[in-house]
């Protein structure tokens, strides 16, 4: 048999596969799937390579390493050495700058793939590793569930009716009668 990719593309088409079924995003994965909600996982056309596509809810979402995509780490400010940590993410002290360089690129691009998508009419969902342990994955999705429904009514917002909410207290005693109350 003989081998049509070159080992550096091999090593990218591994790693892509591996980055796929990472363990927090498969966490998601199972949970959308469970309640009923369908995804594709590599979608041709959409752009910015997100890891889950919804097209019914015109939503991309992106499921993210603390440490790799710099979870709440300030990486533009490298200047001072002092800020850059976080809680989930904890960058080494030997090769520090390379580290911050490596995850400042990974922050940027993350943030042009969101721009690329939101540009083209997708929402973004943006889920991180730590929003995905046990104790929080449930709030965590029903918090995505939330926003797919949100969503889900934007795709329709041309057709979308005005409610007006009406302050019960405020209402004219006597149109009691003829309004019913279920
Ligand atoms: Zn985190």
């Amino acid at each position: 048999m003989t081998d049509i990719m070159t080992p550096q593309q091999r090593h990218r088409c591994m790693s892509r596969i591996r980055s796929r079924n990472t363990k927090p995003e498969l966490k998601v994965r199972q949970w959308l799937w469970q309640h009923g909600y369908r995804y594709r996982l590599c979608v041709k056309g959409v752009p910015g390579k997100p890891d889950i596509v919804m097209r019914k809810y015109r939503t991309a979402i992106f499921v993210n390493g603390c440490f790799w995509h710099g979870h709440d780490v300030e990486t533009q400010n490298f200047a001072d050495p002092q800020i850059i940590n976080s809680e989930c993410c904890k960058i080494p002290q030997t090769n520090r700058e390379f580290w911050v360089n490596k995850i400042r690129r990974n922050q940027e691009r993350d943030q042009q793939n969101y721009q690329i998508l939101q540009e083209n009419g997708w929402q973004v969902i943006v889920l991180w590793e730590c929003q995905l342990k046990a104790s929080l994955l449930e709030d965590t999705m029903r918090q995505v569930e939330v926003a797919l429904q949100d969503n889900y009514l934007r795709t329709f917002s041309h057709k979308a009716k005005t409610y007006i909410l009406v302050d019960e207290e405020n209402l004219p005693m006597a149109a009691e009668d003829n309004i019913e109350y279920n």
